[in-house]
């Protein structure tokens, strides 16, 4: 059994308190390896680290960070199939998911960034009275990066490349519920000769390493991606200590199809933003709203194909829909079924744990689960499942639809399905969400700002939004005459 360690100033070494947590495969339910159980004294050794190297790697010239970073995106392509592979094994995602997406998608986070730093520019504002302004974007110093689990690798990715890219020195905590592709990433650091302390990966809970990164003085900005209530326990501690912060939080993102759509396009579309990664992506629809006319053809031909989704091996090259993270997590996924059943909701399809045979006897899977009778507004459809459950919903103006998409405390991703010109761009306006995507869905520019609004967070990541993010604008005024 192989027992992950952190990345502390440049070498793997062991948690403080000797103590590991179990990490578990959703596949088998089985432990199969152990993730340092770290608290505040690792973190204050890698913080120390991280203040150490700091005025060097702020002042290493753009170029040459860049190359570095290129240097890890590259041996991450090297060794793509044992990412891939110790992608799906921690998370549950099916193996040709981690190898279409997931990895990829983390080799182009940080080959953007690389990039994208050698073509940020600061602005200048010349005024008429002989006098001009520039702006210094400066690295911040230490920041911290925490991770959440669905899409371990990709996401952490998202965050330490372009604080790094910007001059920045990093503690980052990936998920504890998925480890492993963080871990692998530390070797590959020191493989690629990222100076000591530049990057410190602690491994541990949220509520002892986590907490302990919020809390550090010496951490001046946090880019959090994770749960609403994470989020809000996280800014109450770093708000008062006037630090940056990147928050990405929940969702309950509504699905908007209109009767004049493409229907076969959005009736393929819809399957996968239900269901991708087993609808554990912060962007998925959980809330399809379907306008009345086509209500039932649409109701008929989506839960005749969801019906063919079955879970199967992450292992297995043809498996679409994998296991569910955690036993906690499914667990809490199966109480909104029967939360959903109590408030009146039929279950069209799926709705129960999928029993498996052989060595996945114990994983924990569940059967894609469609729901229909409900009303906008009750906890079904306010509350974030994360899991692969979603609520069907006639609807017949657009008033009313935007209503109902609104309604809850979430405003992270739409998608709105019309050949409505005029109609699609009325609904990107009026729909409170981020990220709003017109007959797609996770079709992503990397350039784009990315976030969400009301409880799905604060702040923008992506592009210069990130870059920006990660650095401190000052001002300097000079007048000449
Ligand atoms: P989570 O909030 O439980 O944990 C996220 C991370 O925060 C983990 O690394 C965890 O260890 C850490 N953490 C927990 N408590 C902490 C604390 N007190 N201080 C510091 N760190 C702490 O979320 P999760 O269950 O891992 O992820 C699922 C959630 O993430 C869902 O709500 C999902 O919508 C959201 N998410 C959002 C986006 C987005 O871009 N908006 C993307 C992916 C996931």
């Amino acid at each position: 059994m192989e027992n992950i360690l952190n990345y502390i100033n440049g070498q793997l070494v062991e948690p403080k308190s000797g103590k590991y947590i179990d990490n578990f495969q959703p596949a088998t339910g089985k432990v199969y390896s152990q993730i340092p159980d770290s608290n505040s004294s690792d973190v204050q050794i890698a913080v120390d680290a991280a203040k150490t190297a700091f005025p060097k790697w702020s002042v290493t010239p753009a170029e040459q960070r860049a190359k570095i970073i290129m240097k890890i995106a590259s041996l991450i392509e090297r060794d793509m199939e044992l990412f891939v592979q110790a992608e799906s094994k921690d998370n549950g995602k099916p193996v040709g998911l981690a190898r279409m997406i997931d990895i990829p998608r983390a080799i182009s986070n940080l080959e953007f960034f690389a990039t994208g730093i050698m073509h940020f520019a600061a602005e200048s504002h010349s005024m008429e009275d002989s006098a001009i302004n520039y702006t210094l974007r400066q690295p911040i110093g230490v920041v911290g990066c925490i991770s959440p689990w669905n899409l371990p690798l990709y996401l952490f990715t998202w965050k330490i490349a372009p604080a790094l890219a910007a001059g920045n020195c990093v503690v980052a905590k990936p998920s504890e519920v998925t480890p492993m592709t963080a871990f692998m990433l530390s070797k590959l650091c020191i493989e690629a000769g990222l100076p000591a302390g530049v990057l410190n990966i602690i491994h541990g809970l949220g509520g002892s390493a986590g907490q302990a990164i919020i809390e550090h003085p010496d951490i001046k900005a946090i880019s959090f991606t994770g749960g609403t209530k994470t989020g809000a326990s996280i800014a109450a501690t770093a708000a008062p200590m006037f630090k940056k912060l990147s928050l990405e939080l929940g969702g309950k993102n509504p699905n908007i199809i209109f009767a004049d759509c493409d229907f076969d396009l959005m009736v393929k579309t819809t399957v996968l933003s239900s269901f991708a990664n087993q609808g554990e992506i912060c962007l998925c629809g959980s809330r399809i709203f379907v306008e009345r006319p086509i209500y039932e053809k649409f109701k008929t031909a989506f839960v005749e194909k969801v019906k063919r989704l079955n879970p199967g091996n992450p292992s297995d090259e043809k498996t679409k829909l994998g296991a569910i993270v955690s036993k906690m997590h499914m667990e809490k996924i199966l109480s909104y079924v029967e939360i959903a059943k109590q408030e009146g909701g039929k279950i069209l399809c799926g709705g129960n744990k999928v029993e498996m045979e052989g060595d996945l006897k114990d994983g924990w899977y569940i059967a894609p689960t469609v729901i229909e009778g409900l009303k906008y507004d009750c906890r079904t459809n306010q509350e974030e499942i994360f899991g692969p459950v979603v609520t069907i919903m006639p609807f017949d103006t657009e008033e009313e639809v935007v209503e109902m998409a609104n309604s809850t405390i979430y405003g992270l991703a739409a998608t709105i399905w019309t050949q409505n010109l005029a109609r699609a761009h009325r609904m990107a306006g009026n729909v409170q969400c981020g990220i709003i995507w017109i007959n797609c869905w996770l079709h992503r520019d990397l350039r784009t700002p990315f976030g969400g609004m009301k409880g799905s967070g604060v702040g923008r990541e992506g592009g210069f939004e990130a870059l920006r993010f990660f650095t401190e604008a000052k001002n300097v005024c000079i007048k000449f005459k």
